[in-house]
């Protein structure tokens, strides 16, 4: 997914899809069995593969979205670094998040007690439980309220104080999801946030958005009100430049401060977070550092 690409997908029976990314002069295949389903949603086209060796993979609008194979790695770095940096997170709030596998890393959280999922789209999680039921395992929690709404909108009528963390696992910073990489939704974020509160987003390649959209999302959230923001980075295959990030910002406290103790104690089952990746997540590239201006 990326905010510079077209989609060459190519027709049933050539046997690959591939996702291009003409300004980037890149581009990213897997190797297909079939298209198992196209669907045109009020808002986004979502088309559904089986591939090799990936097993299924969804495609938005013609960017990767998720796959079998790999999505543990980013659906756990989008929940597990807020959560253990929050020091007692109980409101949740997604926005975005449709394939549902964000939800159920949040909800592995023995005490968080409401976790709202808003995704602009419902049709990207009837797909979901279709063909990705494994990341669905959890919708059913008491605690989980699945809505389906612009999260902007949701977030603008949000009650102030009301929730302990804003998860933004969107699309590319396009359509629908163009602003919600805006100063006025992170605004609104903070005003919905209570003190010590954390919104988190996926923020795109150190590689391809480090001097952009990583950037802007420093500055935007400084001046929406964020006491401390920090980049995490974390590989991806699927996505371009094979290199992704998620960027904490922090109402009151650091956002490279976390419960060390709990997340090495953690009672529950990962496959790539763990205290380590998060203390190691700390450390940033040289030219991460001189993009965002960070002084040593
Ligand atoms: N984890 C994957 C990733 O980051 O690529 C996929 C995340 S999820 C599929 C991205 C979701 O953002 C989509 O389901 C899309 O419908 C949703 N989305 C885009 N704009 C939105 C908006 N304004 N409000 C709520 N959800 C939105």
């Amino acid at each position: 997914m990326s905010t510079s690409n077209q989609s060459t997908a190519f027709p049933q029976g050539q046997g690959w899809f591939t996702e291009v990314f003409d300004s980037e002069g890149s581009a990213f295949s897997l190797k297909v069995k079939e298209k198992l389903e196209s669907v045109q949603s009020e808002f986004q086209t979502i088309d559904m593969y089986d591939t090799e060796t990936y097993g299924k993979l969804m495609v938005i609008d013609g960017c990767t979205m998720v796959s079998t194979r790999e999505n543990f790695v980013y659906h756990e770095m989008m929940s597990h670094v807020a959560l253990f940096a929050h020091k007692d997170p109980k409101h949740v709030a997604i926005i975005g998040g449709g394939d549902c596998g964000t939800l159920r890393e949040v909800l592995k959280h023995p005490g968080v007690e409401k976790v709202t999922q808003i995704d602009i789209d419902e049709m990207v999680t009837r797909m979901a439980e279709k063909y990705f039921p494994e990341l669905c395992e959890s919708n059913a929690d008491p605690r989980a309220d699945i809505r389906f709404d612009d999260g902007i909108k949701w977030v603008k009528d949000c009650a102030p104080e009301s929730l302990d963390i804003i998860i933004i696992d969107s699309t590319d910073p396009v359509g629908p999801a163009e602003g919600l990489f805006a100063v006025d939704f992170y605004r609104d974020c903070f005003k919905a946030l209570r003190e010590g509160g954390i919104v988190v987003q996926q923020s795109e390649s150190p590689l391809y958005h480090s001097n952009t959209i990583i950037k802007d999302i420093h500055v935007d959230m400084a001046t929406a009100g964020a006491t401390s923001s920090h980049t995490f980075q974390f590989p991806q295959v699927i996505y371009p430049s094979g290199w992704w990030s998620c960027t904490l910002a922090c109402k009151g406290g650091d956002a490279t401060d976390f419960r060390i103790d709990d997340a090495v104690n953690k009672e529950f089952r990962t496959e790539y977070y763990n205290a380590d990746i998060h203390a190691g997540g700390i450390a940033i590239p040289e030219f991460m550092k001189r993009s965002l201006g960070i002084e040593d």
